[in-house]
């Protein structure tokens, strides 16, 4: 629904002309986006409910196909760096046989933490889409987050990568996963 509105007043708006000149393809790229974030967050809550982790899913995407699609491990590895974002980078580059995920996109249930951030560059892709705001997990007791890192203050390079929270109902969702998933997870 929010995506349909927000397509209208970008197609209204004359100065955006990329938008009004494509409009299926805005649309299309924010269905596909929506599709992947919202398995994301699928997994965020399956790794709760199997207890291998907090509440983080991360997805990521070759050529509109899933490569992987994992969960936040560090209960189950005892392995306080197996964030889903750092094991889905590992599975993937292990499932395509490749150092790097150059054309890849990632979707990330929740914003990326440094230590993710700086996997997600180093790996090379092409696009981070993220759903729910550190802020929302700092909520909940999580603080190993420096949202900084992707806010254009940080060290990091990110010329060669579209950085953008999801539209519309696919960060809602994400960012209810930690309300939806706090009785269940007790910190680590
Ligand atoms: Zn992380």
């Amino acid at each position: 629904m929010d995506e349909t509105v927000e397509l209208t007043v970008l197609e209204n708006d004359k100065t955006i002309s990329v938008a009004s000149k494509f409009p299926g393809h805005q649309e299309e790229l924010q269905e596909r986006d929506h599709e992947f974030l919202s398995l994301a967050v699928e997994e965020a809550y399956n790794g709760v409910n199997c207890g291998h982790g907090g509440p983080f899913g991360a997805v990521v995407v070759l050529n509109n196909e899933i490569v992987v699609q994992c969960h936040n491990m560090v209960l189950e590895y005892s392995d306080p760096t197996a964030h889903a974002e750092i094991t889905a980078v590992r599975e993937a580059c292990k499932k395509l046989g490749r150092i790097e995920l150059s054309g890849c996109d990632m979707y990330a249930s929740c914003e990326p933490c440094p230590m993710c951030f700086g996997a997600i560059h180093l790996a090379r892709f092409k696009r981070l889409v993220y759903g729910a705001q550190a802020e929302a997990a700092i909520a909940i007791g999580f603080d190993d987050f420096i949202a900084d890192a992707i806010r254009g203050t940080a060290q990091y390079q990110k010329i060669n990568l579209e950085i953008k929270r999801a539209d519309g109902s696919g960060a809602i969702i994400a960012e209810e996963v930690f309300r939806n998933t706090k009785a269940k997870f007790q910190m680590y």
